[in-house]
């Protein structure tokens, strides 16, 4: 009937928007069960200094290994997951999982690097602006470090300005109490939207990520060169260490260096990993120093 025919015509003409809709339902639905099941998967990546190439750290990267769509990377599901709360068990379980895989890496690394004089490898965990403001917050990250046993001193949580742009008094406490733990505070993305100089001074940050963006136009723009070597030399007079993102370049690595930006990372060095390949990477870069 011709009823039925423009039925089948509309379903075939759905508009886009609503195809979106449809695929952002179905989207939430499955990662309500992923996160249930524990579905994701954490990869890392090497963060090295950049003046012996020596490996310091990794953040840890989230995966969702998905029957149809294969390997779903964080940009098509963090967004969506915020908006909608599940960040929050999704966010403790990417720390809970971080912080025993970095015991692991102790367990296999830190009596060598002790007795060569370098420190404990850290593990870099992101934390988004949703995730932050959840009331159980602080005790998710105390959890985790009493569950792993590691050091508070082996875990940055990276923060972009969303975090740090409320400026309330939950927020100055919560920032307090979680550098009065002892663990690492750096802010990500560093370039991008309003990034202020003054959070340095206003919370205990250690670390600071100058975004990729910046680090794409190096040897490029002198502008940009003067904008990364300013922001190096003003965190490091706060004390502040300076990862560089996004390095795809030995030239880039080489300007880095120069200006005396401290730590890097990006596809030069490593692309993100699996964890079976991350432990190998740490007891090559343990026993067989470059
Ligand atoms: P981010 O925290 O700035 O992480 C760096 C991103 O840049 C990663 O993408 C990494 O794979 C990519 N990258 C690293 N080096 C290079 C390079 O040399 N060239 C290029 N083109 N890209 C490079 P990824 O893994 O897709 O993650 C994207 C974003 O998703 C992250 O950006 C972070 O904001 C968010 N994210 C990832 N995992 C988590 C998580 O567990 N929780 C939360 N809240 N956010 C996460
Ligand atoms: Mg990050
Ligand atoms: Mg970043
Ligand atoms: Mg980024």
């Amino acid at each position: 009937s011709a009823k039925a025919a423009g039925r089948r015509q509309w379903c075939h003409y759905r508009p886009a928007l609503q195809a979106g809709l449809v695929e952002r339902h179905e989207l939430n639905e499955n990662l309500d069960s992923a996160i249930a099941e524990s579905a994701f998967q954490l990869y890392y990546q090497p963060i090295v200094d950049l003046h012996t190439g020596d490996l310091v750290a990794f953040e840890a990267l989230v995966r969702w290994p998905h029957d149809r769509r294969g390997m779903v990377l964080p940009d098509e599901f963090i967004a969506l997951a915020e908006e909608s709360g599940q960040i929050v068990p999704l966010g403790a379980w990417v720390l809970e999982r971080a912080a025993e895989e970095a015991a692991a890496w102790h367990a296999a690394s830190s009596a060598a690097r002790a007795a060569a004089g370098r420190p404990p490898l850290r593990v870099n965990v992101n934390v988004s602006a949703r995730q932050f403001r959840d009331a159980g917050f602080v005790d998710v990250v105390r959890h985790a470090l009493d569950s792993s046993g590691i050091d508070p001193s082996t875990l940055v949580l990276e923060l972009t300005e969303s975090v740090l742009m409320r400026r309330d008094d939950r927020l100055r406490t919560d920032m307090a109490t979680l550098g009065d733990l002892g663990i690492g505070l750096a802010i990500d993305d560093f370039g991008t939207g309003y990034s202020s100089l003054s959070y340095l001074r206003e919370f205990p940050i250690s670390l600071l990520k100058i975004d990729k963006s910046f680090i794409d136009g190096l040897g490029l723009s002198p502008q940009q060169h003067a904008l990364v070597e300013g922001i190096t030399r003003i965190a490091d007079t706060l004390g502040v260490q300076v990862i560089a993102e996004g390095i795809e370049h030995p030239d880039q690595r080489d300007l880095l260096a120069a200006m005396g930006c401290p730590l890097g990372q990006g596809y030069l060095f490593a692309r993100p990993m699996d964890g079976p390949r991350a432990q190998a990477l740490v007891r090559r870069a343990t026993y067989e120093p470059a």
